[in-house]
């Protein structure tokens, strides 16, 4: 006998801007302390040694205009504002020349993060899964292509809540490059069409609560913007 045992989510799709197609989510790596002035912030300096990453489910994507339940479990919960870069091709062991190859395209981003629950299991030594990788967790905006887009250099990066800006700072401020990234994740994994990686973010992140509506901004790409609901 063929067929499944019970259904389960379908993966999720994110919308790509000027096609029908929509790009279906693989993987979702997300790097960590990637902007100086943000792992100041959080008691920290930039490891120019190596990156270092988490991961969460593809089933933690919400899109543009969502409304996100406020997550069980935490009374700090904040919000993240990224550049995310959506890969189109394979790359494993590839070199940082050629690493833009494998980019499809950008989108805006979010990295929702239970940050008590983070920061306790960071003082344990423990994995970071229950301050990052939950459900709705990784808001994304419509992916526009690498080639409409163009160069990464200096573009703004900004997060407004409820109006008033509390994230901002460009691209050029990203501590590994989005080709340096791209190279050495493809050293530990077969990086494959649909994985997505959140590049970190900016200095200035904060707590909100139900009712805060959150709108990112890159410039070139479609803004994404995310309201938080009642609790779960
Ligand atoms: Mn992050």
């Amino acid at each position: 006998m063929s067929g499944l045992l019970f259904d389960v989510p379908a993966t999720p799709l994110v919308p790509i801007a000027g096609h029908d197609a929509r790009f279906p989510v693989h993987r979702i790596f997300c790097v960590g302390r990637n902007y100086a002035a943000h792992a100041a912030e959080m008691g920290h300096e930039v490891d120019r040694e190596t990156p270092f990453y988490f991961t969460k489910p593809a089933s933690a994507i919400v899109h543009d205009g969502a409304r996100i339940a406020y997550p069980p479990g935490t009374t700090n919960y904040h919000y993240e504002m990224e550049f995310v870069v959506a890969i189109g091709a394979p790359a494993f062991r590839i070199p940082v020349a050629e690493a833009m190859g494998a980019v499809f395209g950008y989108a805006c981003g979010l990295d929702m993060t239970r940050r008590d629950l983070q920061q306790q299991a960071r003082e344990k030594g423990r994995p970071w899964d229950l301050g990052k990788a939950f459900e709705e967790s990784a808001p994304i905006g419509t992916i526009t292509p690498a080639a409409d887009f163009g160069a990464i250099a200096d573009q703004a990066i900004r997060l407004n809540v409820d109006g008033a800006v509390r994230q901002e700072a460009t691209l050029a401020e990203l501590v590994w490059s989005v080709p340096e990234l791209i190279a050495h994740l493809s050293g530990y994994y077969h990086l494959l069409p649909g994985d997505l990686i959140y590049t970190g973010t900016p200095a200035g992140v904060g707590a909100v609560t139900p009712g805060a509506r959150l709108v990112g901004e890159i410039d070139g790409l479609a803004s994404l913007s995310i309201e938080i609901g009642p609790e779960a």
